[in-house]
């Protein structure tokens, strides 16, 4: 609890110095002035009061009020400063006696509280972030971050904050050294107070250089054909970006030199342009027809007694379509012994395909046909046991088996 002490006027006498609560020292002085001022008879030739604070007068004053009023502000200045209430316990005289300058009455009471001093605040963005000393602990604790997010020797460094350094009043308990400083500003530390530092490096390294394309139409090629003519091969080069980091992440990255360090090779591609006809072989078969594989190409027992089954039968129902697996030329359509109706088509690569026991043949011999046109009905002719096409393909004359042809 505060203590006032209240020394009346020039000639009062010893026992008028009264000692009054600070909580009721607005009223209580006002009245005691006034006593002081009848027991004195000196009321009107009295123009001020000296204010002493420890033995030093530090001002003047018209009333006990007004001394109130700057101890109020002082406190609230020093709360705020110190982030919690706080209370001057310092004993206050005012005599009679003019003197001193009163603009240093509040300034001699902050010199009173002694958890605060002047000292170099650092304010980041304008806020209360830290207090130093001497302003060479915050400036080393800055080069100590900046070093912290260099990336080489020509990277530089910047804050996206506004850094200030004002010289005030601040706690005392606040007080940093430079290292600890430099945590409160470093971004991987998180603190409140971080700063958002921006580094700028140019980097060089090599990259390829992807090779273009030429391309060259050729009308002796098929449409949709192409053949390449040269191939390409990838450069190299020594390219520098100009790359941005936010607190040590990257954020942008933008190609400023590049110097060619060995040529790509332009691959060169021909294009073909030449009219497609539409039976003109794909080199890939499709199913001739829908339906059930009852017999796979190889050995088997039938009839009682052994054969070789060249092709694969796909039974289905009569009349059911069959179509030619690749495009090509009829070299055969007719009755083929075993066969019953029967057609052969010889593709571009030489390969033929077989289809028998037909019902019904749609095509003749020397027609050229597209792939997955309809060539003949399924039916059960020549030596069958039920309705089935009988599909062979055959190599140089010799059957292979249909299966390893076939998409699946
Ligand atoms: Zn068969």
């Amino acid at each position: 609890m505060s203590k006032l002490v209240l020394v009346s006027a020039s000639k009062s006498k010893e026992d008028s110095k009264i000692t009054v609560s600070k909580r009721k020292r607005t009223a209580v002085l006002t009245v005691l002035l006034i006593i002081a001022f009848i027991m004195t008879g000196t009321l009107v030739s009295q123009t001020g009061y000296a204010v002493s604070i420890d033995g030093e007068v530090v001002g003047t004053v018209k009333s006990g009020e007004e001394v109130d009023e700057i101890i109020r502000k002082v406190e609230n200045d020093v709360s705020d400063i110190l982030g919690y209430d706080y209370e001057i316990t310092t004993a206050v005289e005012l005599t009679g006696t003019v003197g001193g300058d009163d603009s240093e009455i509040a300034d001699a009471f902050m010199n009173t509280v002694e958890e605060i001093d002047m000292m170099y605040i650092l304010r980041i963005d304008g806020e209360y972030a830290a207090c130093a000393w001497t302003e060479e602990v915050i400036t080393a604790a800055v080069e100590e971050v900046t070093e912290r997010y260099k990336m080489g020797e020509d990277s530089t460094v910047s804050f996206d904050n506004e850094v200030a350094v004002t010289y005030d009043y601040a706690p005392i308990a606040d007080a940093v050294e430079t290292d600890e400083l430099a945590d409160i500003l470093d971004p991987a530390k998180g603190g409140e107070f971080a700063l958002r530092i921006r580094t700028v490096v140019h980097e060089t390294y090599e990259k390829p250089v992807a090779f273009e394309y030429d391309l060259i139409e050729n009308d002796e090629l098929y449409e949709g054909t192409t053949a390449v003519l040269v191939e390409g091969v990838d450069g190299t080069a020594d390219v520098t970006d100009k790359v941005e980091y936010i607190n040590g992440t990257e954020v942008s990255r933008v190609e400023v030199h590049r110097i060619i360090t060995q040529q790509p090779v332009t691959q060169v591609v021909s294009v073909g342009t030449l009219f497609r006809p539409a039976w003109v072989s794909y080199g890939e078969y499709i199913w001739p027809a829908e339906g059930v594989i009852t017999s796979y190409y190889g050995p088997r027992n039938i009839f009682y007694g052994y054969s070789f089954h060249e092709g694969i039968d796909i039974a289905s129902d009569l009349n059911t379509p069959i179509v030619a697996a690749d495009g090509g030329e009829v070299i055969f359509a007719g009755r083929y012994y075993g066969y019953g109706l029967m057609i052969d088509i010889r593709h571009d690569n030489g390969e033929v395909t077989r289809y028998g026991h037909c019902n019904e043949l749609l095509v003749e011999e020397g027609q050229k046909v597209a792939r997955g046109e309809l060539i003949a009905y399924m039916g059960t002719t020549g030596v069958s046991s039920g309705v089935h096409l009988h599909f062979e393909i055959q190599v140089d004359g010799e059957p292979i088996d249909p299966m390893t042809r076939l998409p699946e």
